[in-house]
């Protein structure tokens, strides 16, 4: 099946099995705007504590930190998101379809890339173990040519963006003569700057309202409260804030499910150093991150750095974490290297200092920041959409069915267990019941006797549960129960009294956090 067909399933599926909902479904929904369902939230809140524990749990120099959504309005001044925090649009004419002339440009160049790799492909086939991706990209002429348009197109995107030129982002779209994907046709209006940022007001209008922002991103509330956490932690550089919250985005064209949200959650962590170990930190934690995105076992091959070339005002080296969505190579998480420019952008416009005082120079200076910033709901994304597998099996008499199943890392499972009664009667659901009530406390465990059997795995396999425990009437004789691997579909018939050991070996986070300390 095409990938495009499988992330539509997995769209629906997100919606059947209580994932992932439209928000405001009932008034046909809010464009760009998801709320997470009762199997959605346990995964989310997973998530979050595989990475919460990966920050506050393995660095004794790291801390957490729950800052507002409202902050004062200078707050957006000194950070640059008043002014710059911006998205250049284009309409056409004719489909009056908005979109952002930098994605328009990025998908063209894309498009080239895609020719250049098609080639590449067909010629690793033919030469097999022998080719040389090197050399061929150096000496073969059709890749030599589209190599070239790239590279020059590219240096004068960076430069349009970097001087925003908007003139010379429209006249690229014209001179390469870029349509609109709906219309086909190429009557663009003038490129416009348009703010990312919701407003709203805060107190009484008669009272004269201020006017506030919903924050485009957790770091500012990490910045403002630096000397606080500081001076009250007793920090000594290098320290670290960590952050979950919401951030809210008026993003131009909101796409590919929740990839790109109005509202959303960001994790990040400011790590707060020493002038001029930027790059050695930089580097750290380019490394620690990408091992958090590997141990989650989806292949290390779906995971790449993308170098910023256009940099956001604020960063002096930036790289993103790429993931292989269905959607192709998309941004995961960025990791910035943001110098002082936002400790040192809220001192000058607040007036407060906001140094570090070194004991050992017995000098004062605005720190250095290196951030992580990861989005929830994409990790969400690339988790559910690496899990999803659509699999065709054998049933008993010979002919084929497809299984749907998530194949969910065990410790991010929503279910970890299901409890599952043969039939109902016999005495079979009061024991399922005591094994329930006996697991509960360690596991979140389901109980389920409607339905045959099969039927029930299947509706555990949809939603990853990775352990199924059936009570059948060997059980009343020698207290043991089968229990079903979801991914092996094996079964085993184990002593109800190894469950708990058996069970919290695979889903227990701290045994999962302990390979990221590994080398
Ligand atoms: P993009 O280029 O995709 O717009 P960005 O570079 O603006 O992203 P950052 O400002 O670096 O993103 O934000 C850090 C992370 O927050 C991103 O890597 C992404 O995971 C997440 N994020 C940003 N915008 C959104 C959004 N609109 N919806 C969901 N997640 C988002």
């Amino acid at each position: 099946m095409a990938k495009e067909d499988v992330f539509k399933n997995l769209i629906a599926h997100c919606k059947e099995y209580g994932f992932i909902f439209q928000s405001s479904e009932i008034y046909d929904g809010l464009s760009a705007v998801y709320d997470y369902g009762q199997n959605g939230t346990e995964l989310k809140n997973n998530i979050k504590t595989y990475w919460w524990d990966s920050m506050i749990l393995l660095n004794e120099n790291i801390v957490g930190l729950d800052s507002a959504i409202f902050m004062h309005p200078k707050t957006w001044k000194a950070s640059g998101h008043i002014d710059t925090f911006n998205d250049p649009l284009i309409d056409n004419k004719d489909s009056k379809k908005r979109y952002r002339a930098d994605d328009l440009i990025e998908e063209y160049i894309e498009k080239i890339e895609a020719k250049i790799n098609k080639e590449i492909d067909k010629a690793k086939k033919k030469f097999g173990d022998t080719f040389d991706e090197k050399m061929y990209r150096e000496t073969n002429p059709r890749v030599m040519v589209n190599q070239e348009k790239i590279n020059i197109l590219n240096e004068r995107f960076v430069k349009a963006m970097k001087e925003n030129d908007l003139e010379d982002l429209r006249q690229i779209i014209l001179d390469y003569e870029i349509a609109c994907p709906v219309s086909g046709t190429r009557n663009w209006t003038d490129v416009r700057q348009f703010n990312l940022m919701f407003a709203t007001e805060m107190g009484s209008t008669a009272n004269g309202a201020m006017k506030i922002y919903l924050r485009p991103e957790t770091a500012q509330g990490i910045f403002v409260n630096y000397i606080n956490v500081q001076k009250t932690g007793r920090m000594k550089l290098p320290f670290g804030i960590a952050q979950i919250g919401k951030a809210f985005r008026n993003e131009i064209v909101a796409r590919q499910f929740i990839f790109r949200m109005r509202e959303f959650e960001q994790m990040e962590m400011q790590y707060f150093i020493k002038p001029g170990t930027e790059k050695e930190w930089f580097e750290h934690w380019k490394n620690v991150r990408m091992k958090w995105h590997k141990a989650l076992g989806f292949g290390d091959e779906s995971y790449r750095f993308y170098d910023h070339e256009k940099l956001a005002h604020y960063a002096s080296v930036a790289t993103d974490i790429e993931f292989n969505f269905p959607f192709g190579f998309r941004e995961v998480e960025g990791i910035h290297s943001r110098t002082d420019f936002d400790l040192g952008q809220h001192q000058k416009l607040s007036g407060k200092k906001l140094q570090y005082f070194d004991p050992e120079t017995n000098k004062s200076f605005v720190p250095y920041v290196v951030e992580t910033s990861l989005g929830l709901d994409r990790t969400f994304l690339l988790i559910i959409s690496a899990a999803y597998h659509e699999e065709e099996i054998k049933k008993e008499d010979g002919s084929l069915d497809t299984r749907v199943v998530l194949k969910l890392p065990p410790v991010l499972a929503p279910v970890k267990l299901a409890i599952l009664p043969l039939v109902k009667k016999d005495g079979l659901p009061e024991i399922s019941r005591r094994i329930m009530n006996d697991l509960k406390y360690d596991f979140n465990c389901q109980y389920e006797e409607k339905d045959s059997i099969g039927r029930r795995y299947r509706r555990q396999d949809a939603i990853g549960t990775p352990y199924c425990i059936t009570v059948d009437h060997q059980t009343t004789q020698d207290n043991t129960v089968t229990i079903r691997y979801r991914d092996s579909m094996q079964q085993e018939r184990v002593k109800i009294n190894k469950l708990r050991s058996i069970i919290s070996e695979k889903v227990d986070m701290s045994s999962f956090l302990r390979k990221l300390d590994k080398d």
